[in-house]
């Protein structure tokens, strides 16, 4: 069994929560997290840079940290969700500017989806996850099997018989 079905069958109540925002969305991101501390102070945070910091300040609790999203952060949380180790996405991504890292953005968008990681990109979407029965239950992620893509076989050499 490989490591990403071995993780998706890891259920019980404290989800490991991804949590990025860009510039323009960080107030958001802490009215959120205000509104929804009581929810989130059960769960393990993981976010970018600059995300975690504040949202450590804010909550009062230690948020798992990694680059700032620019700088590589995002590629880190896509990297955490192919290992297993997220189990849900609040990603507050500005659709009203364009970022240097707008690359790293659609690959995080898409390694979630490819993961079947639940991903919320706002605040509504964002308070119907946190408040989902479904957070603390013993709700079993499915992740895609992808042994035929794994094991396709690829022609080296499409001119020879
Ligand atoms: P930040 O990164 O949390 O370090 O600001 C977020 C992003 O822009 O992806």
């Amino acid at each position: 069994m490989a490591d990403n079905q071995k993780n998706a069958a890891r259920t019980g109540a404290k989800r490991r929560i991804g949590v990025v925002a860009h510039d323009n969305k960080k107030k958001d991101i802490l009215e959120w997290a205000n509104f929804n501390k009581g929810s989130l102070l059960k769960h393990r945070l993981y976010a970018t840079g600059t995300t975690g910091e504040i949202l450590e300040k804010e909550l009062g609790v230690p948020v798992v940290k990694m680059q700032s999203g620019p700088l590589g952060g995002d590629q880190q949380m896509g990297a955490k969700i192919v290992d297993g180790e997220i189990d849900c996405l609040i990603f507050f991504w500005d659709p009203l500017e364009p970022h240097p890292h707008d690359p790293d953005v659609k690959a995080l968008l898409r390694i979630a989806v490819v993961w079947n990681v639940p991903i919320a990109c706002n605040r509504a979407t964002a308070d119907f996850m946190i408040s989902s029965p479904l957070m603390s239950g013993s709700y079993q992620r499915q992740e895609p099997d992808y042994t035929r893509y794994i094991t396709r076989k690829i022609d080296l050499d499409p001119g020879k018989e």
